[in-house]
């Protein structure tokens, strides 16, 4: 049976609005202020990136990256958001029925936004992590993920498995080498996935901090043991592919 066309492109289209909104959240919560704004708007003037525009992406693109208005430069995160939540709406309803590609955009977006605030800011905010999981739970009873009881060992052996890694750590090398909100995390992805990939997942993201500190080495950067990797961010980079494999796989 061909998809329709018409079916990505809807997703992609409802993921590059959403994408706009987590922008401006991303920018906008890590210093305490509403995003009750809405879509992306320049930073500095508050003119709507690419107001007018379908595609706001391209009129970034067009406007070289600067506010029309004041000539202020965009922070690229604008773009970049739209771009990767537009994709996750298309590949979700292309590979994934639809009931599950509901969730699936869901889980993709919640990510998208957690590996924003990580990546800048090492903070993975319990007001994500948290839902997150119960999402999770809740998609694995309604029958749109894993089963229910894969979900609770999931979310279960991801907490209680890197809680005690970064305990042995905090104890044996006397520094956080964790984030608080990285458990939490890997509890989301479990209750999403089930416990059976969560090596995958961890071993993904391993590979490409690895990736990302050889490429730091390589640029001359020093890399040392003390370099913050935003791990929670590669673990939500590498939980969503596996959950869209697992659910088009079955
Ligand atoms: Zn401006």
């Amino acid at each position: 049976m061909g998809v329709s066309p018409w079916l990505p492109l809807l997703g992609a289209v409802a993921g590059a609005i959403i994408g706009s909104y987590l922008a401006t959240l991303a920018i906008r919560w890590p210093l305490g202020k509403s995003a009750s704004r809405g879509r992306s708007r320049c930073d500095a003037c508050g003119m709507k990136v690419g107001a007018g525009s379908l595609i706001p992406v391209v009129s970034w693109l067009m406007q070289r990256g600067r506010c029309r208005a004041c000539g202020a430069r965009i922070d690229p995160i604008h773009p970049a958001m739209e771009v990767f939540a537009a994709a996750v709406g298309a590949i979700a309803l292309v590979v994934v029925p639809p009931a599950q590609a509901l969730a699936g955009m869901a889980l993709g977006w919640a990510l998208l936004l957690l590996i924003a605030l990580d990546a800048r800011y090492f903070w993975l905010p319990d007001r994500l992590t948290l839902p997150l999981i119960a999402g999770g739970w809740g998609a694995a009873v309604l029958g749109l993920g894993t089963a229910p009881l894969d979900s609770l060992i999931g979310a279960a052996a991801g907490f209680i498995g890197l809680w005690s890694v970064g305990e042995a750590y905090r104890r044996v090398r006397g520094r956080t080498g964790l984030g608080g909100g990285d458990p939490k995390l890997l509890a989301a992805i479990g209750a999403w996935c089930g416990w059976v990939p969560l090596p995958f997942v961890l071993l993904g993201a391993a590979v490409m901090g690895l990736a990302i500190a050889l490429l730091r080495r390589a640029r001359g950067q020093a890399v040392g043991a003390t370099d913050r990797v935003a791990f929670g961010a590669l673990m939500a980079l590498a939980a969503w592919p596996i959950w869209v494999m697992m659910i088009a796989a079955r």
